[in-house]
């Protein structure tokens, strides 16, 4: 694939980064990569860490500023991952109506007030999972944003504690998600943290992928989830080579929410 894109960055824009969106864009261009998206966290739960962190104007203009330096090298993209997407549609809606955005990720970062980067024991956290699922059910069916984000990252925390996660054991309500992504004409990210993190495969695992395929799904997105400068692109390879052997028909982009097939050739 001669046309590589990271769908999935975190610049100083989001709390949990000190990484300067220039940074990327030079390591961006050296690597090959023609095409970025800065997808800032946007969350909005009250017990958040980055509440308040993210300032559109200093975005807007750190964007303005690289599209210029790089102009005909990289195609910069803005966007934001928007926490809980289904929980906050009019904050949401009233904060992004009269912005210049291409692209939303919608994603699961807490189960009502409880963060899942925390720590899990046996017994009340039996039905984890399932209330996860539920909740990116939810946010499937009725959130709004265009590509669901790192539909298992649940996986991440749990296993360290307890429970491994075999995606069979929730297959009914997994596939439930991905009809309503298919349906509400979404897609769903291959979000490649997963190997540096450990796990040996992407977010979601490849039967999750198997099965949105099966069901029709045709929209996907490929991002590695940085949030230092090194992590940047890391393992989209691994990303492509896995989308290409399950038939999809190549990687999406959004320009202004509308997405476009970037072709496997
Ligand atoms: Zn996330
Ligand atoms: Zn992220």
């Amino acid at each position: 694939m001669n046309y590589l894109v990271d769908y999935h960055i975190h610049t100083n824009n989001s709390f949990d980064s000190k990484v300067k969106m220039i940074d990327y864009c030079q390591r961006a261009v050296e690597l090959g990569l023609k095409e970025v998206v800065f997808t800032e966290h946007f969350d909005l739960n009250p017990f958040d860490q980055g509440l308040g962190h993210f300032n559109f104007s200093k975005y807007s203009q750190e964007i303005e500023e690289c599209r210029e330096k790089f102009r005909k090298k990289l195609s910069i993209k803005k966007g934001l991952e928007l926490g809980e997407p289904h929980l906050y549609q009019k904050q949401h809606s009233d904060f992004l109506k009269d912005k210049d955005f291409d692209f939303f990720l919608g994603s699961i970062h807490y189960v009502g007030n409880q963060v899942l980067h925390r720590t899990y024991n046996d017994e009340e956290d039996r039905d984890v999972y399932f209330k996860y699922f539920n909740e990116v059910l939810e946010t499937a069916k009725n959130g709004d944003f265009h590509v669901l984000g790192h539909l298992d990252v649940l996986k991440r925390y749990v296993p360290r504690h307890f429970q491994k996660f075999t995606a069979r054991d929730y297959e009914e309500i997994i596939r439930e998600i991905l009809k309503n992504v298919i349906n509400n004409s979404k897609g769903i990210e291959i979000n490649t943290s997963g190997y540096r993190q450990g796990l040996g495969e992407p977010l979601p695992t490849i039967d999750i992928l198997k099965w949105y395929r099966e069901l029709g799904g045709e929209i996907i997105t490929i991002g590695s989830d940085a949030h230092h400068l090194q992590q940047l692109g890391q393992d989209l390879d691994k990303g492509i080579q896995i989308a290409r052997e399950l038939g999809f028909r190549g990687i999406w982009t959004f320009e202004k929410g509308k997405p476009q097939l970037i072709s496997f050739k």
